[in-house]
């Protein structure tokens, strides 16, 4: 398949702000693709090459980037920034130093979408001294061949970003389109007819194996039976199933679990980790699916120790403890030990980890997800030899009544932790999916995670810092950002000028004093109320916004999302 037919692909989608038109474009295309080039389509429509589970990302900065458009076209350097400034996107410039290239190659073969990938893929595996010239080469090489529209997605695809609103709902639904129904795959009409368990069925298998290639390619060859078949792999990270607040103890006990099953545990200020295990190998991935285990061999010895099981994968927070007081450490000191890849011996020293398990979704080649939370726990036990403050089980109470639920709850915050979580004992395990069936109860005002899109410099005595910053909830239905209110408070001078670093090299344009910035930070924010407002595109403002920490667990799409804002919003005012 030539890339200039994936072009127009992205022109399409690009060219219509409809939802139902974007699924129909890309069912179309997935119906019409050969064997070999379906998996590939499935991950080029939302920018990547990769599944979201594989641990490699392209490594291309921006910077790296326009160095590979200025060798491929011979456009100065300064024009092709100019450009990006005007048009806040470098593949926009991409496109107009293309037009304006004064080298051309002397023979040039049309560029197709398996050498795109390929090279792509290859790029990402380049390791060591001169590999970044290697990756400058490398896109240098695809671009020089590229007509300008071509080129604009190689750098938007470069650059993971692009910019034609598919977001992995669309891609669920298209596959469903495609390939589980009679409907027209290319009737935007079509969308609306789509059945629930259609797309339920494809949902499912995604969560299992965050993986669109194996998801696409089974829906065509085996249908909805052959996805029900798609299982837990080992060293294949699942999606990790999310829990909902809890207005308060006592309601979210009896939303829980209205038959009285609850089951209380601690809610641990940590990472969530998943921990798989096979004989002595053992890998740990977070909840965004990175591969971590280089970053925790305490955790890894104390998994090897503690856990008999041949084969399994555990579900669990991982918590930093202070060594001189064995209490948990704030998770801002916590977070220093995920990001510390290479000499890792003295952060482990200094912050130890324990892992507290609260699940087990795999034992000894045996898939749990189906069994309910009670079985599960069971079986946790079963293959779990605590290792007290290196390895142990959730601390966990069923309460007795609503005082034994009170006590258990106080004890929690007492001891450091956050909250409690709530959980229905009788509920399935439902990858990556936010349910009703696990709850969080947190002692504090509300608090939401959301995504800055713009920022704007402090005045006075901060003037060098980002100090004011828009926030954003994610639009899931329209795979955008809606602004929701702006922050200046609640930030230490670390903090401050920590996020002024993380956010600067993600500055994209300008309006005045106000920076765009690529919506990738996601801050987790205390408010006091939510109120309608015309200000702000998603239609409310917050009141009182303060900076509680980065969540940098979370992807900008892990946000709040504008429904549950609007939820919120209507809960205050009933
Ligand atoms: P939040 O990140 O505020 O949405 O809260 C949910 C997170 O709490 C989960 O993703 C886990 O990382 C963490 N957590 C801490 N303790 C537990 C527990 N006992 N059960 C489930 N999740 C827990």
């Amino acid at each position: 398949m030539e890339y200039a037919a994936l072009v127009d692909v992205y022109r399409r989608l690009d060219a219509t702000a409809s939802n139902n038109e974007k699924t129909a474009i890309l069912a179309g295309t997935f119906a019409d693709a050969d064997a070999d080039h379906l998996p590939l389509l499935v991950t080029l429509v939302r920018g990547s090459v990769f599944a979201a589970w594989e641990p490699d990302e392209l490594g291309v900065s921006s910077s790296l980037a326009t160095d590979a458009v200025v060798r491929a076209t011979g456009v100065d350097a300064d024009r092709v920034a100019a450009w990006e400034e005007a048009s806040g996107d470098l593949g926009n410039a991409a496109a107009r130093a293309a037009e304006n290239a004064t080298q051309q190659t002397l023979f040039s073969t049309p560029l197709d979408v398996r050498s795109v990938v390929e090279t792509f893929r290859e790029t990402a595996g380049y390791e060591g001294a001169g590999s970044q010239g290697r990756r400058v080469d490398a896109v240098a090489n695809l671009l020089s061949r590229a007509d300008p529209e071509e080129a604009r997605y190689v750098v938007r695809t470069t650059l993971g970003h692009l910019r034609v609103g598919v977001g992995e709902g669309t891609v669920r639904d298209a596959i469903a389109l495609a390939f589980l129904t009679d409907l027209d795959p290319t009737d935007p009409d079509s969308v609306s007819d789509l059945p629930d368990g259609a797309v339920a069925s494809v949902e499912r298998a995604h969560q299992v194996t965050n993986d669109f290639r194996v998801v696409a390619t089974t829906a065509r060859d085996a249908g909805e039976t052959g996805l029900a078949d798609l299982d837990v792999e080992l060293f294949r990270p699942v999606g990790a199933m999310l829990a909902r607040k809890a207005d308060s103890l006592a309601a979210g006990v009896d939303a829980v679990a209205p038959a009285g099953s609850a089951l209380l545990e601690h809610k641990y200020d940590g990472a969530r980790v998943q921990v798989h295990k096979r004989g002595e190998e053992v890998r740990v991935f977070t909840r965004r699916l990175a591969d971590v285990t280089a970053q925790f061999p305490d955790l890894v010895a104390a998994v090897r120790e503690g856990v008999s099981a041949d084969a399994c994968i555990l579900d669990g927070e991982a918590v930093g403890v202070d060594p001189d007081t064995g209490r948990p450490v704030p998770f801002q000191e916590f977070s220093r030990r995920i990001k510390r890849e290479h000499d890792v011996r003295e952060l482990v020293e200094a912050i130890p980890v324990a892992l507290y398990c609260f699940d087990c979704l795999v034992v000894d080649g045996e898939s749990l997800l189906d069994a309910p939370l009670d079985e599960r726990l069971a079986r946790l036990d079963a293959v779990l030899d605590p290792v007290p403050g290196d390895i142990e089980r959730a601390a966990h109470v069923r309460p007795g009544g609503e005082a034994d639920a009170e006590a258990f709850y106080r004890e929690a915050v007492d001891a450091g932790h956050e909250g409690v979580m709530l959980k229905n004992l009788e509920a399935t395990y439902q990858p990556g999916r936010r349910v009703g069936t696990m709850m969080k109860v947190k002692p504090t005002m509300e608090t939401l995670d959301l995504v800055v899109p713009r920022a704007q410099r402090s005045s006075g005595r901060r003037s060098d810092y980002l100090g004011r910053l828009f926030l954003a909830c994610y639009d899931a239905e329209a795979d955008a950002f809606r602004e929701v209110g702006r922050l200046s408070t609640g930030y230490t001078d670390e903090e401050l000028e920590a996020l002024t670093a993380r956010l600067e090299p993600l500055v994209e344009g300008r309006e005045g004093p106000i920076l765009d910035v690529r919506p990738e930070v996601v801050l987790e924010i205390e408010y006091e109320e939510i109120q309608a407002s015309t200000e702000y595109d998603s239609g409310f403002a917050l009141r009182f916004p303060r900076f509680l920490r980065v969540r940098e667990d979370l992807a900008p799409t892990d946000a709040d999302t504008l429904d549950r804002v609007t939820d919120r919003y209507e809960s205050q005012s009933a």
